[in-house]
């Protein structure tokens, strides 16, 4: 499937759910977005549809995500069936990790291979702070449980605030020992952005990853550690947009994704569908198109059609934009 831009679409990303476990502060309210009603949200039926129809399409890639994927009922089953789609070659999820310990072995043997989970800081009490209502042994629990199921690879995505002040070589030395993969993410100003989404985050908050690694390799060298190099073919397998570098002779990877700093809008390879059925072309724009009605009444074609339309639609780039109507909760980052 090739977008007006020239670029194969191959990856699609759904959101089972808006509900969370957490409230992190930058992607949820405190008191929680208006949740869907049982009705508006799409039935495990009708997304196992769109994959089988998507996937002739082209969609070779498929990932979980929400609000809290694994608090869907139902979501062992959908992983299997979606790993059982022709078509399609992986099924991955990223959550926050509470509910691995619980579920990580039925996961594994439906078929799930990889998993990204979701730590933005190492510090008890900072968690809190982040997650609003999180316990930081819960997620690192849920980290531990992925490895011993055998996932791989396991990464571990850190969103980078420059306000959080966060322990960045703390967590590129978790690589060393543990055949984990750290992914700092620069911090993405979707949803309002003005203040009043509980963060005040905006794009000053942004650390540019270019200079992220300069500070990582700065605390190294102080601690006496070897510097990150290019991790070359130790990369950890997947489809995402990351520069992955190592400590010599690690176990694991510490990888940068820069949508601002060093935008990949040019690789972009991926359609968004939310939780209530919207395909959404690009994160960073609200333009969404509604494939719920064509799921229950129309036929494989009218469902076609929408995911075509909404492929037409993919801009070239984010130009920059700041802030999005929907949360990244309401979106599925
Ligand atoms: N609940 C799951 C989790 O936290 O991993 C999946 C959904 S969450 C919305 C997916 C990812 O989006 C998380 O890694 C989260 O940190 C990230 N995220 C949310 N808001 C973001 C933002 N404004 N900028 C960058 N990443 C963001
Ligand atoms: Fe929940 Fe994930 Fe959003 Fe945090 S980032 S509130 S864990 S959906």
């Amino acid at each position: 499937m090739k977008d007006a831009h020239g670029r194969t679409i191959d990856y699609l990303r759904i959101s089972l759910t808006d509900r969370c476990n957490f409230r992190c502060i930058y992607c949820m309210p405190e008191d929680g977005v208006s949740q869907l009603s049982h009705e508006d949200i799409l039935r495990m039926e009708e997304i196992e549809r769109l994959v089988g129809i998507v996937a002739k399409l082209g969609v070779k890639k498929i990932r979980l995500t929400g609000g809290e994927p694994l608090v869907r009922k139902g979501v062992v089953d959908l992983v299997e069936k979606i790993g059982n789609t022709e078509g399609i070659d992986n099924v991955s999820i990223t959550t926050n990790g509470v509910l691995l310990p619980a579920m990580v072995k039925q996961l594994k043997a439906a078929g799930l291979s990889r998993v990204n989970i979701s730590l933005d800081t190492l510090d008890e009490e900072q968690f809190k702070m982040i997650t609003r209502c999180g316990r930081i042994e819960t997620t690192l629990a849920g980290i531990d449980a992925a490895l011993e199921a055998g996932l791989d690879p396991v990464k571990i995505n850190v969103v980078v605030v420059k306000s959080l002040n966060q322990d960045f070589l703390g967590f590129a030395k978790m690589t060393i020992d543990k055949p984990l993969h750290v992914r700092f993410i620069e911090y993405m100003p979707v949803g309002k952005t003005d203040g009043c989404d509980g963060t005040g985050w905006g794009k000053k908050d942004v650390i540019p990853s270019e200079e992220l690694l300069e500070i990582i390799n700065r605390r190294a060298e102080e601690e006496g550690l070897p510097l990150l190099e290019p991790a070359g073919d130790s990369r950890p397998e997947g489809w995402g947009p990351a520069r992955y570098f190592q400590f010599p002779g690690a176990k694991g990877t510490v990888g940068f994704i820069s949508p601002l700093s060093r935008h990949f809008c040019s690789e972009c390879n991926r359609l968004r569908l939310t939780a209530e059925g919207k395909i959404r072309p690009c994160l960073f724009s609200d333009e969404e198109y509604d494939v719920r009605a064509a799921l229950r009444e129309g036929t494989d074609e009218d469902v076609r059609a929408v995911v075509l339309q909404a492929l037409g639609a993919k801009p070239d780039e984010h130009h920059d934009k700041v802030g999005t109507e929907r949360r990244m909760s309401q979106i599925g980052g």
